[in-house]
């Protein structure tokens, strides 16, 4: 990693990043970050590790691109060893970031599958348990996000593949790890904005982002008494994959950004930071907290 600055750096935050465009762009499937024609910044070249992570190992799911992908650096440099989750479609991201895992001097590891399978959710904790001799991060971060205009147009399929996606892999990846967290250990889970001011085509998507800051509320009281800390970051719009790949009309996405007080797209590398936070101890007395990091959009 060489360049003149990095996430220490003093900017002005309505002017940072923007050499980014994000363009009227759509993609089959989940998207590619490598498909992503103005591509998103997601800390590799700035993203300055200080060992706040020293001997920890992680697991986050959905790590291949977007916010995972940053999240993923950031652990693996400040001194994490990672697994990344991903779907088997997502395999040219996830190499990537696993060699900038192991750039940074870390064991970077890769399992692909579907977590709208409750057996793969447990095979996927248990591989990782394997890969890491052990586990005291879970990051639950995938996430599936579908525009839908019209209500009634929200297939049974889809409202059904978003509650498994964003709900229910939540439930079961953190039921089969808990078992191996140590006090110390820490989840956090990705919600967003949409959790507390839904759009109206994001329908399903918004409920299971509320359901997320709910579930990790109720299960923080739960488990901080076991030294487990449960937290929530709650994104606004960050450009990724997700995005271009019905998350939002296309159309509508070089416009996006404007929507937020700091007037811009967020992008990935700017969630890192929190994550790696939430992680480490410096957070101690910090649980079941959701912290927003949307470029100003007030929440509820
Ligand atoms: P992204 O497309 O880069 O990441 C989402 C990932 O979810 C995919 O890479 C994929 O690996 C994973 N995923 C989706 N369905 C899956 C399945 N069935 N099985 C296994 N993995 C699956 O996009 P992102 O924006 O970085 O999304 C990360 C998280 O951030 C999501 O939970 C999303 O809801 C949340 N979020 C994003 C934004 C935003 O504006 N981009 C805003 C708020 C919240
Ligand atoms: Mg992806």
């Amino acid at each position: 990693m060489t360049t003149s600055h990095d996430q220490y750096t003093f900017q002005d935050p309505t002017t940072m990043f923007a050499d980014i465009e994000p363009s009227a762009q759509y993609q089959e499937g989940s998207g590619l970050d490598a498909k992503l024609d103005d591509p998103a910044d997601r800390g590799e070249s700035t993203y300055r590790g200080t060992g706040r992570l020293a001997g920890r190992k992680a697991l986050i799911t959905g790590a291949d691109s977007g916010i995972g992908a940053a999240v993923a650096i950031a652990y693996a440099r400040e001194g994490a060893d990672v697994v990344i989750a991903y779907l088997p479609e997502e395999e040219e991201d996830a190499q990537k970031v696993i060699a900038l895992i192991e750039e940074a001097g870390q064991k970077g590891f890769g399992i692909a599958g579907d977590i709208t399978d409750a057996a793969h959710c447990r095979a996927l904790v248990a591989a990782a348990v394997d890969k890491l001799g052990g586990l005291d991060i879970l990051v639950n971060n995938a996430g599936k996000q579908q525009h839908v205009e019209e209500f009634a147009d929200i297939s049974d399929d889809q409202f059904d593949e978003t509650f498994k996606t964003n709900v229910y892999a939540l439930f079961w990846i953190t039921k089969a790890a808990l078992p191996h967290l140590a006090p110390g250990s820490t989840i956090i889970n990705t919600s967003s904005i949409q959790g507390y001011t839904p759009s109206p085509n994001l329908v399903d998507y918004a409920t299971t982002k509320a359901a997320i800051n709910t579930f990790s509320k109720a299960l923080a009281q739960q488990l901080a008494p076991k030294g487990i800390r449960v937290n929530v970051v709650a994104p606004g719009p960050i450009w990724t994959p997700l995005q271009t790949a019905g998350g939002q009309p296309t159309e509508s996405l070089p416009d996006v950004g404007s929507e937020t007080p700091l007037g811009r797209w967020g992008q990935p590398a700017e969630l890192a930071p929190a994550y790696v936070f939430l992680a480490s101890p410096e957070s101690s007395y910090v649980v079941g907290e959701t912290l927003s990091v949307n470029g100003g959009m007030p929440t509820p």
